[in-house]
């Protein structure tokens, strides 16, 4: 399909009033293409050649709509820090309309759009330096086999935008099956829109469980979600096993879909410390890195209330009870297969634990010690393996790896075929903060050559770019734990 081709549909706009305000963007005055995303191109169903056209700078900005947009205010609440806001909705995106293909609808949400009914003291719009890292964010955990939104492109103006600093603004059309987050059932269970609830309820089934079609309102709302659960279960799991720390989970900011949603102050862990907190406003450690799968329950509870009109007590409780089940499972078939086991066995959960004190206890590097461990063949000494680790806990080490030898022995682990799966489980680049901060500074700059190499890398983690090794190296201690905060 050629970009002049697009007709966008907005199923969320024909829902009506009660989800929200139809509202036009306040565009850039000088706006300019910084990056557009070649695979989520492709997605949408838009021929490859059409990267080069340059609608996209006025397309990526609201200067110009494509064909049957209608820019959408979404009205959500939400609890944030576990206190419940009324007072959220789409501040400062909208969603423009949706592009069908292969049978999935993508919405398109233009973020950092200007001011909406929603925006309460915001300015409506966004910074470069927070565009960038939802941009590679969404690519970096697309690329681990993680849901997440994507982005689309990134558009850059000259338009001073204050911040801790001045900064400025830019534009990311974000990319996703939904943009329905928790807060959309809260808002409507708070108010009492039970009618515009049910409505809700059976969209989303109608959209992600056709199965559900003929069934009560009730019945829609429990499958939608023990849905819920399964896909925030499994997206949790991954985090876990990648070592991605989101920073923020407020309800609003989780996707009724089970996608990564709403990138801000988060952090891919180098050294493995499962106490760490990413964002700098979080005092208490709500959201650190270990108790992510906790808080997710939390904010599942929060939805299942928000569906007690329609549930009874002991549905919601039934399903919010799969939760802990659900993220052992994935979080352990992930592990396994960063371990390179094939077959399922009693000790694993042990040999794993294992292993993660070992990798706090010496502060290694999380993802690089799991990619020196697809080359490990069983010699000795390991060298690769014990250069990740810290001199006190050598003895660990090779204790872990007698432990994990024998491990697979027991399933007849052949090298090559470990070696060729764990080389395709373990990443080689990931999205470090540190590197992040190098490719917004340059492209504060203007080269913007560094967001694409990082992009195009994240895109295919597992891969071996010998001309690119230096994106892979450990980050200098000054690069560590980089404070970073919710302004963005
Ligand atoms: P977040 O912290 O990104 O989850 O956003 C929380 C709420 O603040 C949402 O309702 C956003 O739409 C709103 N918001 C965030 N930044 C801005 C901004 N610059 N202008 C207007 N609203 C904003
Ligand atoms: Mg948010
Ligand atoms: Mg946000």
């Amino acid at each position: 399909m050629k970009l002049s081709e697009v007709t966008l549909s907005h199923h969320y706009a024909d829902l009506g009033d009660a989800f929200g305000r139809q509202i036009a963007p306040t565009p850039f005055a000088h706006p300019h293409l910084i990056d557009i995303n070649p695979v989520v191109i492709q997605l949408l169903g838009i021929n490859s050649a059409e990267a080069s056209n340059p609608d996209w700078a006025k397309l990526g900005c609201g200067a110009k709509l494509f064909n049957g947009s209608r820019p959408f205010a979404m009205k959500y609440t939400g609890h944030q820090f576990g206190v419940y806001n009324p007072d959220l909705g789409d501040g400062r995106a909208l969603l423009l309309g949706e592009i069908e293909k292969a049978g999935r609808r993508w919405e398109l949400h233009l973020k950092g759009a200007g001011q909406t009914p929603y925006s309460r003291f915001g300015d409506g719009r966004a910074v470069l330096r927070s565009t960038i890292r939802e941009y590679l964010a969404g690519e970096a955990l697309n690329g681990l086999g993680i849901r997440s939104t994507r982005a689309l492109s990134i558009v850059g103006s000259d338009e001073p935008v204050t911040r801790e600093h001045i900064e400025r603004g830019a534009m990311l059309i974000r990319v996703a099956e939904s943009h329905v987050r928790f807060g959309h059932f809260e808002y409507l269970f708070y108010t009492k829109q039970l009618q515009a609830q049910q409505q809700l309820i059976g969209d989303i089934c109608r959209r992600f469980l056709p199965g559900t079609h003929g069934l009560s309102a009730g019945e829609q709302a429990e499958a939608m979600l023990r849905f819920t659960t399964q896909r925030s279960a499994e997206l949790v799991a991954g985090w876990q096993a990648e070592g991605f720390a989101h920073g923020v989970l407020n309800t609003d900011n989780m996707s009724i879909i089970g996608d990564t949603f709403d990138y801000g102050p988060y952090a891919f862990l180098d050294d493995y410390d499962p106490t760490f907190i990413c964002n700098h406003s979080d005092h208490t450690g709500r959201y650190a890195f270990e108790q992510q799968p906790g808080v997710v329950l939390w904010n599942l509870n929060a939805l299942a209330h928000a569906l007690s009109g329609f549930v009874s007590v002991e549905a919601l409780r039934d399903c919010l009870e799969q939760f802990q089940p659900q993220v052992s499972h994935a979080y352990a078939e992930r592990m396994r297969a960063k371990l390179g086991l094939a077959v399922e066995e009693e000790g694993d959960q042990a040999l794993c634990a294992e292993l993660l004190q070992l990798l706090q206890q010496s502060q290694a590097d999380y993802a690089r010690f799991f990619r020196a461990l697809a080359h490990y063949r069983g010699e000795r000494p390991a060298q690769a393996l014990r250069e990740c680790i810290a001199t006190a806990q050598q003895d660990a080490l090779e204790h872990w790896l007698e432990h994990y030898d024998r491990r697979l022995a027991r399933e007849h682990s052949d090298f090559r075929a470990r070696n060729r799966t764990m080389l395709a489980t373990n990443p080689k680049y990931i999205l470090r903060n540190y590197l992040a901060q190098k490719v917004i500074e340059a492209a504060e700059g203007g080269d913007y050559q560094p967001l694409r190499t990082l992009r195009q890398l994240l895109q295919t983690p597992f891969d071996e770019h010998p001309q690119h090794e230096t994106w892979a190296c450990a980050p200098p201690e000054s690069g560590k734990r980089i404070p970073l905060s919710c302004s963005s």
